[in-house]
């Protein structure tokens, strides 16, 4: 078949030629006469026929479809964000001149040929607008909603080539990524939350050419996309591309927030039709990693720099950046701390608040967090107050659903609150161990699961769990208290590594002895303490201050003081001398409080 390709140059119409050629196709290819477009033409020898010329001049038009049957319409101006602004957007007479008038010429040509043309016009998912709240998939038969120039201009075309007469077909693509080392600023509009779906570049080829032969296709609206197996969401194919690259994934940040035109699709029909879906997200990384060659290996060796430069041209990440050194200029950031009405609790929210968060108090002391919401307040800082008993099951959806109706989001979750007991396991009264296992470890749970799915959402946040370094000593007179620890080291470490490339953290923060009134809590045995606590204790502002760096540069774990780093290693290697010493210890501490 004779058949013309406008825009053959470009990402899909390199794939289309390729395999128009591999059919037999007798291809004429029309496109600017640029050097890019010159050297990409060369590449394919004599196989093909090339007609220079601009969509907008009827008469380059009209020689290029002469004597076609066939012709696949990919030339558009498309919304690419560049360092002089959206090309579509910025310029929408401009791109509407090419893209509508450029469509028309084509169109008036096609119907002027004694015998006209069949079409195939390229159009995109982007005429459905925002459909993220919508529930997956879209259909051929769902309602246009444009929203950008380049949408609006889509539509247009659509219903002029139904409108013209001709035997047209219409494929809407989704997300087709073109196999280069060029960066598409565009990459960082897509909200980490968005879903997408990938559709190898060939294998649009491949759905192109197979259309020209399927007598089914003519008349029809088909969703081209690369079918369950690439329905991603944008996180997902983000950091595999990224780290494809050897760049690694890039903090939340440096993406945007508002919602982006991408969107699953029913690709059930074309798929029938066409017999097209081939390839995967996979290999399109291995497209990337055999085009990058040996520069990937430069990438890692680089990678500081390359991470440095690809943030640099994120708008969202430098915005980030000036509302962080804005002060209190820009949004403030949230944090919510529980225990904050004593302790390692308030020192953090102190910090915090001198750090520029609003700060969220928990505990079920009201008074004292109104006072030191007070005293934050007085100094300039933001405090609010949200009294709640966390052993109470209902206490963590309660604080959820009043932080969110108060922020909207939290940016930071400090689950300080926690007590401790020390004696005999045996002699610990129920009740108390029940309220250990709900404050310690169960709501410190319930609020990591809750906020994380926002944090997750939002594609930022960070979560610090105050462990202990008891977690890791399962030692006499503490067996229920380092449980508790245990089991926090446990589940924020397997979150952690859950949460890789996703922009949100967890981490936990481990420390000794703390100068608090962990001791003289009503909760515990008067007068019986761990031995040495009292001397080798710091102070809850040093573990605050080490909050304030972990959120700075998050990492899994933190010892305070740091030369407790040691300790997991302890119980391994001495729990011979663990078991004979510790009974001695207890006995002795017991004997001296009773
Ligand atoms: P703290 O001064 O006694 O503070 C404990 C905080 O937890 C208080 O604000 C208390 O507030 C809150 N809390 C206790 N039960 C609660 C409940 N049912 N509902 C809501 N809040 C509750 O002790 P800390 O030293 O700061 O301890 C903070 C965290 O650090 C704990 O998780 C502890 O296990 C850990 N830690 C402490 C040490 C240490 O030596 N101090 C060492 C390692 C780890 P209200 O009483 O007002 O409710």
């Amino acid at each position: 078949m004779r058949v013309l390709v406008t825009g053959a140059f470009g990402n899909v119409g390199l794939s289309a030629l390729t395999e128009l050629l591999k059919q037999g196709h007798q291809v004429r290819c029309f496109d600017l006469k640029t050097r890019a477009n010159e050297r990409a033409g060369r590449r394919f020898g004599r196989a093909l026929e090339v007609v220079w010329g601009d969509l907008r001049r009827p008469a380059d038009v009209g020689r290029a479809v002469a004597g076609q049957e066939a012709v696949i319409h990919l030339a558009f101006i498309i919304p690419k964000l560049s360092a002089t602004g959206i090309e579509s957007e910025a310029q929408p007479d401009w791109a509407a001149a090419i893209n509508v008038g450029g469509t028309r010429n084509l169109v008036e040509a096609m119907q002027a040929q004694p015998q006209p043309p069949k079409l195939i016009f390229s159009s995109s998912l982007h005429v459905y607008g925002l459909t993220q709240e919508q529930p997956p998939p879209r259909t051929s038969s769902d309602p246009v909603q444009p929203l950008e120039h380049y949408a609006r201009h889509k539509v247009e075309c659509e219903e002029m080539i139904k409108a013209s007469g001709l035997t047209w077909s219409i494929f809407r693509f989704a997300a087709v990524l073109p196999i280069a080392m060029k960066l598409d600023p565009g990459m960082f509009d897509v909200p980490l939350d968005n879903r997408i779906e990938f559709v190898h570049t060939r294998d649009v080829g491949l759905a192109l050419a197979n259309g020209l032969s399927c007598p089914e296709v003519w008349g029809k609206t088909l969703l081209i996309g690369g079918g369950p197996q690439c329905q991603l969401y944008y996180r997902d194919m983000a950091s595999q591309i990224l780290d494809g690259m050897g760049v690694g994934m890039l903090p939340g940040r440096a993406f945007g927030a508002q919602p982006f035109a991408t969107d699953w699709l029913d690709t059930t029909e074309s798929q029938r039709l066409l017999d097209y879906q081939r390839r995967t997200l996979s290999d399109y990384l291995h497209d990337m990693a055999a085009l990058l060659g040996f520069r990937r290996r430069m990438i890692r060796l680089f990678r500081p720099g390359v991470r440095r430069w690809l943030l640099g041209r994120s708008p969202y990440f430098a915005a980030s950046r000036a509302i962080g050194s804005a002060g209190q200029r820009g949004p403030r950031k949230v944090a919510l701390v529980t225990g904050a009405s004593s302790g390692i609790g308030a020192a953090t929210a102190r910090r915090l608040a001198t750090e520029g968060y609003a700060v969220a108090l928990v505990a079920r002391r009201e008074e004292r967090l109104h006072a030191l919401a007070g005293e934050i307040r007085a100094a300039g800082g933001e405090a609010s107050v949200i009294a709640a008993d966390l052993s109470d099951e209902a206490a963590g959806q309660q604080v959820f659903d009043k932080v969110r109706a108060a922020y909207g989001a939290i940016d930071v979750l400090v689950n300080s609150a926690g007590f401790g007991w020390y004696g005999y396991g045996a002699e610990m009264p129920w009740p108390l161990a029940r309220q250990m296992v709900e404050v310690n470890a169960l709501a410190a749970m319930r609020l990591t699961l809750l906020f994380l799915s926002d944090m997750l959402a939002r594609g930022r946040g960070h979560i610090v769990n105050i462990s202990s370094i008891a977690g890791n000593l399962p030692n006499q007179g503490i067996a229920l208290y380092s449980a508790t620890k245990s089991f926090l080291d446990n589940f924020t470490t397997s979150l952690y590594r859950e949460l890789a490339g996703t922009g949100v953290h967890v981490s936990i923060v481990k420390p000794g002895p703390v100068a608090t009134e962990f001791w003289d809590a009503p909760t515990q045995v008067p007068g019986l303490r761990i031995p040495g606590e009292r001397l080798a204790a710091v102070r809850p502002e040093a573990v605050a201050q080490r909050i304030g760096a972990l959120l700075r540069r998050p990492r899994r774990v933190i010892y305070v003081p740091r030369w407790l780093g040691f300790v997991p290693w302890v119980e391994p290697a001495l729990s011979w001398l663990l078991d004979r010493l510790g009974p001695l210890l207890l006995r002795r501490q017991v004997k001296t409080a009773r």
